[in-house]
């Protein structure tokens, strides 16, 4: 038999291209020697094109996924991707309480602040944003948007490494113990530098920018792999730090599919 391997829950929207939500999730998990379960927020009608449409999942049908893995199977991690409306968002940060989730709990909770997919569709209703910053971020081990959710969020337009280490701070201030502010984004930099902090440390992290259009699910892929990271006990630095070579080897890895953006790679 097989012994028992860590856990992590992921709750997100489907994308039925495969390439993103809880599908790049799903695979990275497997990908990283933790078994993966998933809380459905919402489903996405999606190919490489773009988000045609979703339709979300009632807020007590969230909950009830989170309850039913939580209670039995037990989470060692757990992460948040699309989450659709600030009623999702507001069931999950009391679901999350009740099932010992979330910094306080000692159970890590990765916070990805999804808003739009990167052809620019909504994932998120408008008035949502908010309810992620005062339901979710507080009770975030980490947080990790992207430039232009980091701008949404914080009103800082990152354009070098002091707006990026000026918009980490910011971030901090709405309660996440780490933030990551993921530099891929910068498209003028030859290099993709993250940067993470706790307040107290700056941690910089550098890496190859690679020439491919294909990074469809590469915001989910970097947090997933964090998240799985995390269910196996490594600390936050180290777990962005292995999270970070996943995602660059997924990047690296990355493949054309259909007519619009592909998917990155869990191939390598
Ligand atoms: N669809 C779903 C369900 C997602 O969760 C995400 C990202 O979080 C996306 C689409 C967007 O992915 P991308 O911005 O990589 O196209």
């Amino acid at each position: 038999m097989t012994p028992t391997p860590k856990t992590a829950l992921t709750i997100a929207g489907s994308d039925s291209g495969g390439g993103a939500g809880i599908q790049a999730d799903l695979r990275t998990f497997f990908a990283c020697g933790v078994h993966g379960m998933s809380a459905v927020t919402a489903v996405t009608v999606q190919n490489s094109l773009g988000v045609q449409g979703f339709s979300e999942i009632p807020a007590d049908i969230v909950t009830a996924q989170i309850k039913a893995v939580a209670g039995d199977m037990g989470v060692d991690a757990a992460k948040t991707g699309m989450l659709a409306t600030a009623e999702i968002i507001q069931a999950v940060a009391k679901t999350l309480d009740e099932v010992h989730i979330g910094r306080d709990a000692q159970v890590p909770f990765v916070v990805d602040p999804v808003a739009a997919s990167m052809h620019g569709d909504p994932l998120l209703r408008e008035e949502a944003l908010d309810a992620i910053i005062t339901e979710l971020f507080p009770r975030a081990t980490l947080v990790t948007p992207n430039l232009d959710e980091v701008r949404l969020l914080t009103g800082i337009h990152v354009t070098d490494e002091r707006s990026q280490r000026a918009a980490a701070t910011a971030l901090l201030d709405f309660g996440p113990r780490w933030a990551l502010v993921k530099g891929g984004h910068l498209y003028d930099s030859p290099r993709c530098l993250d940067l993470l902090t706790d307040g107290t440390q700056y941690i910089e992290l550098d890496g190859p920018r690679y020439d491919t259009e294909h990074t469809h699910g590469g915001g989910d892929t970097f947090a997933s792999a964090i998240t799985a990271s995390l269910a196996k006990g490594l600390g936050v630095p180290d777990a962005v730090e292995q999270g970070k070579r996943f995602i660059e080897r997924s990047v690296a890895e990355s493949y054309p599919l259909g007519q619009g953006i592909g998917p990155v790679s869990p191939f390598w």
